[in-house]
């Protein structure tokens, strides 16, 4: 054996100089996202560049119509790209087949939707356990757990606290932010909630189809 035998791949995660290199979990090259309403192009994302790191938890802002959901429906592989790469965990996306994507779908990523009413990939004690949460007493640690059987890698929210009062904006936020520490799920959330931001460890604005910046939350 020579001295290639030796030589390994750096794996993911392997510390060199002191840096950790690590490959994103999410990230989208160049990401074009056309809507057709007749006759009319609608450009929802125009050429956006995003990442998110394994582990991270990042709020999107932006104004109504700049494209928030489109980038998480094509992130979370609900809508086809138009144009350009969507790489989760390593996955291209745009090279996977319709039943390809749904399977990493189903195995990797979570979706929120506004007022927590639909979780595709938790189990129906799940849902009531969340339903719980809005419009109960608070925070039950034990019921917490059931809201996580499912533990998907990825969890992508859509403006889950857009119809909650300040309180249970809060049990709400408490809850993915416990998810994203503890079980070291990656959260991508839209919000408008200015508040919101501060649960999470970064937070980037959109505008016109695109991402205008990344600003850290702390
Ligand atoms: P946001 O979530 O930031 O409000 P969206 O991603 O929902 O933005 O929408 C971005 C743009 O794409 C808007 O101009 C919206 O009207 C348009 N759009 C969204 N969905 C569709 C659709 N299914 N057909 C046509 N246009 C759409
Ligand atoms: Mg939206």
């Amino acid at each position: 054996m020579g001295i290639a035998a030796t030589i390994q791949e750096p794996a993911e995660g392997l510390i060199f100089q002191g840096k950790k290199s690590v490959e994103p979990i999410l990230r989208t090259e160049n990401l074009w996202k056309l809507y057709h309403a007749g006759k009319v192009e609608v450009p929802a994302l125009r050429g956006v560049n995003f990442e998110v790191q394994p582990g991270e938890s990042v709020a999107v802002m932006g104004p109504s119509g700049c494209g928030k959901s489109s980038l998480l429906y094509v992130i979370g592989g609900l809508a086809q790209a138009s144009r350009g790469k969507v790489l989760v965990d390593g996955n291209d996306l745009t090279e996977l087949s319709d039943a390809a994507r749904t399977k990493l779908r189903r195995h990797k990523i979570g979706f929120v939707f506004q007022r927590f009413n639909l979780l595709p990939t938790l189990t129906a004690k799940g849902n009531i356990a969340i339903a719980q949460f809005i419009h109960g007493d608070g925070f039950d640690p034990h019921r917490f757990d059931v809201v996580t059987l499912n533990e998907p890698k990825i969890l992508l929210a859509d403006e889950p606290t857009g119809n909650l009062d300040s309180k249970n904006s809060e049990i709400v936020l408490q809850m993915l932010r416990q998810l994203n520490k503890d079980l070291g799920q990656t959260i991508v959330m839209i919000t408008h909630n200015p508040e919101a931001t501060t649960y999470f460890d970064r937070v980037v604005h959109m505008r016109d189809g695109v991402i205008v910046d990344g600003v850290s939350a702390d």
